[in-house]
């Protein structure tokens, strides 16, 4: 490719798609056959089959995601946490130990904390804002150390280079999950990150419509990842591997206008009187904004925030809104809005929510590309009629 053909919106578009074209098909078609002639020399998991992941629709999607995210080779799954938990579980064996983020997605805390025990892999949860105390943690069988670009629901960024080096320093797997700034906004691989995931339903796909997860990596860790998965058998079906094809096109343009956008939804939220706090790391108040000005090419399209008035509040608020739907997920073209003590942090314990700073009044609001002006018109007669 020329130099012009490596920038980030031409690799969204052309990576990895056959030339010359199949058929000459602009566009890849979907390849609907489980499987495919037989080739005695390739072995088990060299024919084409959907549950190996390597029929031409996986093939695209791996060669242009390792492109985005700068890696050697990348892998995609089911969903997310099937890119999580099999890449945990490549890396991790019976007697080893992981340093995680105390901060993580629901599904992925509820992982390390109810599945990683009966695989016999032990954890330690650290702060990574405190490069300092993660030594402390350090045991013989530690192994790797995983983390959060920008974590859900309190938009916090750790000390992502220190966590990298931290690794190299300690010989342990860094494994970081970019769903949040995609690779348009961060490139974990370029500080030092040796596997970084995603889930591919959010940001990259974009458009609320399928279930998908990636992993980029260098080429031995992701085919290693690979036969684990054609083992536990978390492929993506060929009609998803298109869909999630498409919606990657448009990512670096969905992206960057979804950075604008929330920006300015939380400058309109951050001076309204009926909320109380704004988390978002693109704002100069947040505690994390130098460190994420310094990393990110744009601070995403997430927000969350208090309203005003308690838990109920924040519900009622939620019930006027006219644009933004009451929906899970995020990363996609409609604003949904959620309120996670309610819905994705519903399973923890009220404790430990208030521990990790989660109040029922939170507000979690994924922005998406509706007008910014009728998004805040709408937040603003929401907010008015409390
Ligand atoms: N990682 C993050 C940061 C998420 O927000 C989610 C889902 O919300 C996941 C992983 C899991 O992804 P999926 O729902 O595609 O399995």
């Amino acid at each position: 490719m020329s130099e012009i053909a490596k920038r980030l919106e031409t690799q969204a578009i052309h990576a990895g798609e056959p030339r010359p074209a199949i058929c000459g098909a602009v566009v890849t078609p979907v390849f609907q056959s489980s499987t495919f002639f037989c080739d005695a020399e390739k072995g088990y998991h060299g024919n084409r089959y959907i549950r190996l992941n390597n029929t031409p629709n996986h093939e695209v999607l791996h060669a242009k995601l390792a492109a985005l995210e700068g890696g050697e080779a990348a892998l995609v799954t089911s969903s997310g946490m099937s890119a999580i938990t099999t890449t945990m579980l490549t890396v991790l064996r019976a007697g080893d130990h992981l340093l995680a983020q105390n901060n993580l997605y629901g599904g992925t805390y509820d992982f390390v904390t109810h599945d990683l025990e009966s695989f016999g892999i032990s954890y330690t949860f650290i702060d990574a804002n405190r490069p300092e105390t993660w030594a402390a943690h350090l045991r013989e069988n530690t192994r790797a150390v995983y983390c959060e670009t920008i974590t859900n629901p309190l938009m916090e960024v750790g000390d992502l280079p220190a966590i990298a080096r931290f690794a190299q320093q300690h010989s342990l797997v860094s494994m970081i999950d970019n769903t949040f700034a995609s690779p348009v906004n961060f490139n974990p691989i370029r500080h030092g990150f040796n596997l970084v995931i995603h889930s591919g339903t959010k940001y990259l796909n974009g458009h609320n419509d399928i279930v998908a997860g990636a992993i980029v990596g260098k080429a031995d860790a992701i085919e290693r990842i690979r036969l684990k998965l054609n083992h536990l058998g978390g492929a993506l079906d060929p009609h998803a591997c298109f869909l999630f094809n498409r919606g990657i096109k448009t990512l670096v343009v969905r992206m960057r206008y979804q950075n604008e956008s929330v920006l300015k939804v939380a400058r309109f939220l951050e001076q309204h009187p009926r909320v109380s706090r704004v988390l978002y790391p693109g704002l100069e108040s947040h505690s994390n904004h130098r460190r994420a000005r310094e990393l990110f090419a744009g601070f995403g399209g997430m927000l969350s925030f208090e309203v005003k008035g308690g838990g109920e509040a924040a519900q009622r608020f939620i019930e006027r809104l006219t644009i933004p739907l009451a929906a899970w997920s995020l990363g996609g073209v409609e604003s949904l809005i959620t309120q996670p003590s309610l819905t994705t942090h519903a399973g923890l314990s009220p404790e430990r929510r208030r521990e990790i700073g989660i109040k029922d009044e939170l507000v979690r609001l994924s922005v998406g590309l509706e007008a910014t002006e009728d998004l805040i018109a709408d937040l603003e007669q929401a907010l008015h009629a409390q």
